[in-house]
């Protein structure tokens, strides 16, 4: 019997093959900087008030979220944006990672293109192609620190470029865009009538500059996509939530329905205790990032490595001798008792790098960068 010739035709992301080799090796014996997880379990008091609000019920939620949690999170878009955003147009997800996916169904047809950075999170090119659309990458240089070109950006704009995808703080380098080159990305989709879908997920883990923040320049063009799981330390909760049009929050009431009828109440709780409580969690775990990116730029700049510092997120990206492979690289580099993710499972633009994590435990990132630094062909 046939399956699905759009699924069939997936690929794993390159850094999963990575993580196959590594998962099940004994703790120690490999350093795991290749997975983008928060290095923190989840604040107590969240999981608390997650617990104690259970006996209030765990049934279904509306398909666009508990109306509790979407008018904290309108609270929160109002004190960031500056604007005057009512609950009705937020829509809690299952992650930003299903935010975006809904809005792929709700904004794409099968034939239109998706405009994404490169290097980028793989997610948002198989988003694009389970949607049946094309995807254009869009290049972020080594040479230009990793930072869009906003004329080459809208050079690559076609009459098929329905959505195009902006991450600042970016994964895979950490790096945050100057408010301006973001302001001259979002002035160019609208001039060609194009969607901005703004991945704000790091905008918590800024160490310099200030997160992309797009939809305060111009809400009726950009979508705002967010998530608990980073600023939190809450992925396995599976909460993220974005800010739209009316229209558009409209359309995804029917497409949430349609996916998830709602996003797990449980998790609503957690996240609404996590919106509406203490946030020195949220600090915390910001300087414990920055302590780890400190270390790690120390340690990669003094063994005289060029690289772009991050300045958000919890990644850097290691340069590798001209040439090299980096998945090549990444399966050698296990051999030497270090994981990293290649370069090139975040597309072509970068496959002369290695990305590392930062968000792991200061000891492991110790041992991890002696590995990488030790295993001889990096380059400056
Ligand atoms: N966007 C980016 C840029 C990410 O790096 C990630 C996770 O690594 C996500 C979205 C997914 O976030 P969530 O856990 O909310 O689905």
């Amino acid at each position: 019997m046939r399956v699905s010739r759009t699924a069939g035709a997936m690929p794993h992301s390159g850094i999963r093959e990575i993580v196959n080799r590594v998962i099940e090796l004994p703790g120690g014996r490999i350093s795991r900087l290749e997975i983008g997880e928060p290095g923190f379990p989840t604040p107590a008091h969240i999981t608390r008030a997650a617990w104690d609000a259970v006996p209030r019920g765990v049934g279904y939620t509306p398909s666009t979220g508990t109306g509790e949690l979407r008018e904290a999170l309108a609270a929160r878009l109002r004190r960031v944006t500056g604007l005057d955003l009512p609950a009705s147009r937020v829509v809690v997800t299952q992650g930003a990672v299903q935010a975006l996916s809904a809005l792929a169904e709700a904004l794409l047809d099968p034939g239109d293109d998706l405009l994404v950075p490169d290097p980028s999170w793989p997610n948002y090119e198989m988003i694009g192609r389970m949607r049946g659309a094309s995807v254009t990458r869009y290049p972020l240089r080594a040479s230009a620190g990793f930072l869009p070109d906003p004329d080459e950006v809208e050079a690559l704009i076609t009459p098929r470029t329905r959505a195009l995808v902006l991450n600042s703080p970016s994964n895979p380098t950490g790096r945050v865009f100057p408010q301006e080159v973001v302001a001259a990305i979002v002035t160019a989709a609208r001039r060609h009538g194009v969607w901005v879908l703004s991945d704000e997920v790091y905008d918590e883990l800024v160490f310099e500059g200030a997160p992309a923040n797009a939809v305060a320049l111009d809400p009726e063009t950009v979508i705002g996509v967010y998530s608990f799981s980073k600023t939190y330390a809450m992925t396995g909760w599976r909460v993220g939530y974005l800010t739209a049009p009316a229209r558009v929050t409209a359309l995804l009431s029917t497409v949430q329905e349609a996916l998830l009828s709602s996003v797990s109440a449980i998790g609503q709780y957690a996240a609404h205790a996590a919106l509406t409580g203490p946030q020195e969690c949220v600090a915390r775990m910001r300087e414990e990032y920055r302590a780890r990116r400190d270390l790690a730029v120390r340690r990669l700049t003094g063994a005289g490595l060029r690289i772009a510092v991050p300045h958000g997120a919890f990644y850097a990206m290691v340069p590798l001798a001209p040439g090299a492979d980096s998945r090549l690289a990444a399966l050698d580099l296990v051999g030497h008792g270090v994981a990293v993710a290649p370069g090139s499972a975040f597309g072509d633009t970068a496959r002369d790098h290695v990305r590392i994590s930062l968000s792991v435990a200061e000891d492991v990132l110790e041992t991890g960068l002696d590995r990488l630094l030790s295993w001889g062909a990096l380059t400056g």
